[in-house]
């Protein structure tokens, strides 16, 4: 999962990014509203965390010109005061939902993981679940009827996003845009060796699962038949 957090105080904003990424989630982080909205035009985040009173653009110009053009990612406003102002206005513009500062990051991970549980079947806070296989957030592991594997982070993310969209094919570029960013130099041919580690792990647990290899495009997760 990748989440952007668009915060100008850099303490909060690197605290922030820190906890979500020892959370397993994938994180980049915007100090201004410009910058923030560049990156939330890509339209590859699961979530973004947006401060309203932001150099450059507050946060409500950022979210009412993502929802112009049609970036429909779920938004978290963060807003320094409780005033209702605030908030009513970015309900308005679009925001899914809202913190008043300051907050404990419990409340901000669980708000998180509530407005990304639409994808996958999810068997509890943590763990994803395809044809009885199970990828366990707080482990960092696959799991197939009690035979479990450690994965790497990035072997994770590759799994948490096949799992994620079963059946369908996620192109290389995709995932590289997803995990490692837009301006990131990995190459094809990592996201291979990745996907070898995959294979290997999950049939090392027997897992009745398979990482099919759409030639030319990307990989897609499928039942052994
Ligand atoms: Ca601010």
């Amino acid at each position: 999962m990748k989440i952007l957090v668009v915060e100008d105080e850099v303490q909060l904003a690197d605290a922030l990014s820190e906890i979500l990424r020892r959370n397993m989630y994938n994180v980049d982080t915007s100090y201004d509203g410009i910058s923030g909205l560049d990156n939330a035009m890509t339209g590859i985040y699961d979530c973004i965390v947006l401060d309203i009173m932001l150099p450059g653009m507050n946060g409500i110009d950022v979210l009412s010109n993502m929802r112009r053009n049609k970036i429909n990612t779920p938004v978290i406003l963060l807003t320094a005061r409780s005033e209702v102002e605030d908030k009513i206005n970015g309900l308005d513009c679009g925001a899914d939902d809202y913190l008043t500062k300051p907050f404990v990051t419990g409340e901000l991970l669980a708000r998180i993981r509530a407005l990304t549980r639409r994808k996958g079947e999810i068997v509890d806070d943590s763990s994803l679940d395809f044809n009885g296989l199970q990828l366990n957030k707080s482990t960092c592991s696959v799991m197939w009827k009690g035979s479990d594997v450690k994965l790497s982070l990035k072997e994770f993310q590759i799994m948490e996003l096949l799992i994620s969209n079963p059946h369908r094919i996620l192109p290389k570029e995709r995932i590289i845009e997803k995990i490692w960013g837009y301006e990131s130099d990995v190459e094809y041919n990592n996201i291979e060796v990745y996907i070898s580690f995959l294979r290997k792990k999950l049939s090392s647990i027997n897992a009745p699962v398979h990482i099919k290899t759409a030639r030319g495009i990307g990989y897609s997760l499928e039942q052994e038949e």
